[in-house]
């Protein structure tokens, strides 16, 4: 038993009581610590043979039990619960001590807050973790940021607990300066809105358009997990497709409110994205599908409104019609990922970050939930070159589109026809018909901007700002 801890974890809630075994499973001594005392004791209770803890049940206590420098990670709920445990740990660290945020913290907040500590000479590592409850015990996708020297010796400790991809890599790196990390675990989480909304569309014209029962669409999900979609998600989508409901022997997707709820780094990425003029059309689509699933008032007042007559496809029609819908899945996957990358690229300009777009997708290859095969290709993008603009400007992804945009064309057309929302598949296709445009009618706008306001417009044959006096009188 050591009287001293090489990492302390306060929040022992889910999140926290599962990265803190995680470290005592890897060997190290970690001191807990938790605002409701009983939860300390619990977790020494139930799990104190898994490794070394020191259970402390005062902030002090807590602190005197960690080597110097001290690593002090924070798991308790995000926003002021963060500041009020900083507050009352800060004043008790010694400078070149390390203060971890693990929760769900907003960028700017994290920035806020290692502006502050670093005043004080206190490390400040604002550090996305993704992967649930799970992955914070068997080994989450972990995105910290921070002064990079803190990473010297937490680095090495993250590495150990973190997942591991298929080729041994570790899934954590240094993402870059004070809130870096948080922002990449934002974005993070609205690719993750984006990939849910975009198999829930699957879903739906699997069952609304090919006619096919929750059973026969978790076989073709699985099907579609041993090919190029092979993912976590698609994984768990196809068990709870199977899912019977104990109670009623019905599907589970039947007996569920059709309301999803949100917690809300899916609205941040938006928020952000519109901040710095990223267009992330299909994260955005996926919020909103979520805002619109949980207006039931609005939804039950729509119940009379008219909708085309269905068209009942044969067996065979059905089947070719699935294996449409895997294309158009699989573009606008690619599309909600070029979005997502524009974002962060878009971020770490603006604040000098240098993120490495590379080593983000390298860590989502394991732990977080939208690991995924797809995520080796994102790396083998980057890795034959670093500068690219645009995941849509790589060669492989390119031509992957190219093959799959005939079926994906077709399943929006028999998605408006057939009455079916995809928002998200068809946010995707117009994003990418929009990029691909030689000419976009923001020239109109321009002119009407001019017309109406005097805004002026740029021409393509001249350099500088032109007006025209509209219409004689004006
Ligand atoms: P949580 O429900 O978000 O938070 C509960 C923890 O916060 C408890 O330890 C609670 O202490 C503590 N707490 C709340 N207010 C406090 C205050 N004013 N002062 C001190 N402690 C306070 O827990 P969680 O689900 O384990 O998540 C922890 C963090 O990880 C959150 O920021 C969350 O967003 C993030 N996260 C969660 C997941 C997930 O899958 N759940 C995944 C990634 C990241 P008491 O026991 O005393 O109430």
């Amino acid at each position: 038993m050591s009287t001293t801890a090489q990492i302390g974890v306060t929040g022992l809630a889910v999140m926290g009581r599962n990265l803190a075994r995680n470290f005592a499973r890897n060997g190290y001594t970690v001191a807990l610590h938790n605002r409701t005392v009983s939860k300390t004791r619990e977790l020494v209770e139930n799990f104190g043979d898994e490794g070394d803890f020191i259970a402390a049940e005062t902030a002090k206590e807590f602190v005197a039990a960690l080597e110097r420098p001290r690593r002090l990670v924070i798991m308790v709920k995000a926003g002021d619960p963060t500041d009020a445990v900083i507050e009352e740990f800060a004043p008790l660290l010694e400078p070149g001590d390390m203060i971890i945020d693990g929760g769900n913290a907003h960028f700017a907040d994290t920035r806020r807050r290692e502006k502050a500590l670093r005043e004080q000479g206190i490390h400040f590592v604002g550090m996305g973790v993704s992967g649930g409850e799970e992955g914070a015990l068997h080994g989450p996708s972990i995105m910290p940021g921070g002064p990079k020297e803190s990473y010297d010796s937490l680095g090495p400790m993250l590495e150990k607990i973190s997942a591991k991809a298929a080729d041994g890599a570790p899934c954590v790196t240094h993402i870059g300066p004070d809130g870096a990390g948080h922002f990449v675990k934002m974005v993070h989480n609205g690719i993750e809105y984006a990939d849910m909304q975009l198999i829930g569309e699957a879903y739906q014209l699997l069952r609304d358009v090919a006619g096919y029962s929750p059973a026969q669409i978790a076989d073709v999900f699985r099907t579609w997990n041993t090919g190029r979609l092979d993912s976590y998600l698609i994984e768990i989508t196809a068990e709870v497709l199977a899912h019977v409901d104990a109670a009623t022997g019905k599907p589970f997707v039947d007996v569920v409110v059709d309301q999803a709820e949100q917690k809300g780094t899916g609205r941040w990425t938006v928020q952000i994205a519109l901040d710095l003029g990223v267009p992330v059309s299909g994260i955005a689509e996926a919020v909103f599908a979520r805002s619109l699933s949980g207006h039931a008032g609005l939804r039950a007042a729509s119940q009379g409104l008219a909708g085309p007559k269905p068209t009942p496809l044969s067996e065979a029609e059905a089947a070719a019609f699935a294996d449409r819908v895997e294309q158009a899945l699989y573009a606008s996957k690619i599309v909600s990922y070029t979005q997502g990358f524009h974002e962060i690229q878009a971020g770490s300009d603006e604040y000098g970050w240098d993120v490495d777009l590379g080593a983000v997708s390298s860590i989502w290859r394991g732990g977080c939930i939208i690991r995924a095969a797809f995520l080796d290709r994102i790396r083998a993008a980057y890795d034959a070159r670093a500068d690219l603009p645009s995941l849509l400007s790589d060669e492989t992804f390119a031509r992957e589109i190219a093959g799959a945009q005939d079926d994906w064309r077709e399943v929006v057309i028999a998605a408006t026809r057939e009455g079916v929302a995809v928002p998200g598949f068809s946010a995707a296709l117009a994003y990418y018909d929009a990029l691909r445009a030689e000419r976009l009618p923001a020239a109109l706008t321009q002119g009407q901007r001019d017309f109406f306001g005097a805004h002026t417009y740029r021409r393509v044959d001249r350099e500088g700002a032109f007006h025209t006096l509209w219409g004689g009188d004006r």
